[in-house]
């Protein structure tokens, strides 16, 4: 078999006609790719890029796309990925910038959409083939939308409440000070 070259870009939205039955396509994605900044994008739109304690971070997202036809599933797309990303996000209490990351793995089946409403389906989360488990998620007439799956994948796989320090002491809710600094009369009151 022929090495496939590896490709640096890949639309949001992939068409199924457009790849040949059981030929593997890998791509390795980072901000050159549009819709992959965008989600580096939206990891970072608390932050304030100016700001002398930020550093630029990275997101790399390694797919590999296989179109299979057959039984129960028709024609479907195999999806093996994986995102890591070093991005920066504001401590939720002091909103000091912080370090953060993700190292996800995913595997995911896009079956066609008609099947959602079928019995078989209806309450399946995840399906069994090619001795793996595969998450499910839906075709639109061979249209899959990659780019929201991999959305969906990154940002459930984050931190959501961020903190600099597990200890973090916050900011004073009446004049704003930094209490990791310093304590100011409102806490001293108390
Ligand atoms: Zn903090
Ligand atoms: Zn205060």
């Amino acid at each position: 078999m022929i090495e496939k070259p590896i490709l640096e870009d890949i639309s949001k939205i992939v068409k199924l006609g457009h790849h040949i039955f059981d030929e593997t396509t890998r791509y390795e994605l980072d901000q050159s790719c549009a819709w992959v900044k965008d989600l580096f994008n939206e990891l970072e739109e608390e932050v304030d890029r100016e700001e002398s304690e930020y550093k630029s971070g990275n997101i790399n997202c390694q797919l590999s796309l296989k179109r299979k036809s057959g039984k129960p599933f028709a024609d479907h797309l195999l999806v093996r990925g994986k995102i890591q990303t070093n991005y920066m996000a504001p401590c939720i209490r002091c909103l000091k910038l912080t370090d953060q990351e993700v190292d996800a793995e995913f595997q995911v089946c896009f079956i066609p959409h008609h099947l959602e409403n079928e019995p078989e389906f209806e309450e399946l989360d995840d399906i069994f083939t090619e001795n793996e488990e595969f998450s499910l998620y839906y075709h639109e007439k061979g249209n899959a939308d990659i780019a929201e799956m991999v959305h969906e994948n990154l940002f459930m796989n984050i931190e959501h409440f961020p903190l600099h320090d597990e200890n973090c002491l916050g900011l004073c809710s009446e004049c704003g000070q930094d209490l990791n600094v310093e304590t100011c009369k409102h806490q001293k009151n108390q």
